[in-house]
C-alpha cells in the first residue's frame, strides 16, 4: 500500500469512528452542489443583545479586561473549533467530519459607539494590523484551507451585537465562492496573460463611470457586473494576494474602507452591510490571486430591502433592477470632497 493510500484509509476509519461518537458540530458533503456545510445544531441558541444584557464587549468585562486598543477573542460560539479533531475531507471517501478550525472576534474598538466610519486615521490603522496579525496567525495553521476575515453589520441583516467588531473563520475548506473566483482568475491569466483584477482596474479607469473613490494606492468601484444595487469593491492598485502585503499602507486602506461606509450612511436611511475580505487561499502557492475587499448592503434604495428570492435563491442568478453606473454616481456624489 502507498504512502497515499495509507493516509487516506486511516482517515476512512477515523472518520468511520467519528460517525458513532455524537460531536455538536460537524462539517457534512453536499453532493448535489460538490460543497460543504457546516452544521452546527448548538448554535441556534446564542445570544442576541438585549436592553437587559451588558454588551460583552465593552471594557473590563469578563472577557475585556486590561488595556487594548484592537482586541481579538475566541468566539464563544463557535461552529468550528481547533479541539474536535482532524479529519481530513476526502469526498467521495470522507463526507462528513468534526467542524475543525478556529472562529474569532476581533474588537474594534474599546468604545462601543465607535464605528469605522468615527475612527481617525491612527485607530483605523491599529484596526487592520489587529486583521493582519489574526490572518498571519490561522493561516499557518494545520488543516487550515482558508481564513476568511468579515464584517456583518446592521439590524437588517440581523446582528446581534452593536460594539464595533469582525469576525474570523479559518475553514478545513476552500470555500465555494472563493474556489469559482480561482477559476476566472486563472482562466483570465491564461488567455490574456494578466491579473483579472489588474485589467479590471485599468480598464475602470478609462471611463470612470464606476469609480468611486481612488487613492495612491486602493481604488472603490461597483463592479460592472454587480449582483446587488449598491455592491462595491475595494482593490488595491498593487498585485497582492492578501493584508500581509499592504502592511506598509494599512492606514490608507482602513480610510478607504470607511470612506465607503461614510457614503453607504448618507445614502441608506439605516446602516446595514456585510463586508468580506477575499484573500488567496491558504495554500496557494503562485502570485494568482489579487486581494480585495467586498462590500454587500442589502439594500435596494435607502429603505427598502433587496430579497434574494426565487431566482436568486433557486438559480444563483441575480437580478439587480438598477444600473451599476447610476449607483457610482450616486455614491460617488454622497459625500462632498
Ligand atoms: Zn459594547
Ligand atoms: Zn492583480
Ligand atoms: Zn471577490
Amino acid at each position: 500500500m502507498t504512502p497515499d493510500l495509507l493516509v487516506r484509509h486511516l482517515n476512512l476509519v477515523l472518520a468511520h469512528f467519528y460517525k458513532v461518537v455524537h460531536l455538536m458540530s460537524e462539517i457534512r458533503w453536499n453532493s448535489m452542489l460538490g460543497e460543504w456545510v457546516i452544521v452546527t445544531p448548538d448554535r441556534a441558541s446564542r445570544p442576541f443583545q438585549d436592553e437587559e444584557r451588558k454588551c460583552p464587549f465593552c471594557p473590563d468585562q469578563e472577557e475585556t479586561e486590561g488595556e487594548w486598543k484592537v482586541l481579538t477573542l475566541d468566539n464563544r460560539f463557535a461552529a468550528l473549533q481547533p479541539d474536535s479533531g482532524l479529519i481530513y475531507l476526502d469526498p467521495p471517501l470522507v463526507i462528513g467530519a468534526p467542524a475543525h478550525g478556529y472562529c474569532k472576534v476581533i474588537i474594534e474598538s474599546r468604545n462601543h459607539d465607535e464605528q469605522i466610519e468615527d475612527m481617525n486615521a491612527n485607530q483605523l490603522k491599529n484596526v487592520y494590523q489587529e486583521f493582519l496579525r489574526n490572518f498571519v496567525e490561522l493561516d499557518s495553521k494545520k488543516g487550515i484551507e482558508y481564513v476568511f476575515q468579515f464584517e456583518n453589520r446592521g439590524k437588517a441583516i440581523g446582528v446581534s451585537l452593536d460594539h464595533p467588531h469582525a469576525q474570523v473563520y479559518a475553514m478545513p475548506f476552500v470555500p465555494p465562492r472563493i474556489q469559482r473566483e480561482m477559476v476566472q482568475f486563472r482562466k483570465y491569466k491564461q488567455e490574456n496573460g494578466e491579473c483579472l483584477v489588474c485589467e479590471t482596474i485599468e480598464n475602470e479607469f478609462k471611463s470612470h463611470a464606476r469609480i468611486i473613490k481612488e487613492s495612491d494606492n486602493f481604488v472603490s468601484i461597483v463592479p460592472y457586473g454587480a449582483r446587488l444595487p449598491y455592491e462595491v469593491h475595494v482593490y488595491p492598485k498593487k498585485h497582492v494576494p492578501s493584508i500581509v502585503e499592504l502592511e506598509e499602507d494599512l492606514e490608507e486602506f482602513g480610510i478607504i474602507l470607511s470612506d465607503v461606509v461614510k457614503r453607504y450612511k448618507k445614502v441608506f436611511d439605516e446602516i446595514a452591510y456585510t463586508m468580506v475580505f477575499h484573500t488567496r487561499p491558504s495554500k496557494l502557492k503562485d502570485d494568482l490571486w489579487h486581494f480585495h475587499v467586498e462590500f454587500y448592503p442589502p439594500w435596494r434604495d435607502r429603505s427598502r430591502l433587496k430579497y434574494l428570492a426565487g431566482v436568486e435563491s433557486g438559480t444563483w442568478t441575480y437580478t439587480n433592477d438598477s444600473s451599476p453606473e447610476a449607483k457610482a454616481k450616486e455614491l460617488r456624489e454622497a459625500l462632498s470632497e
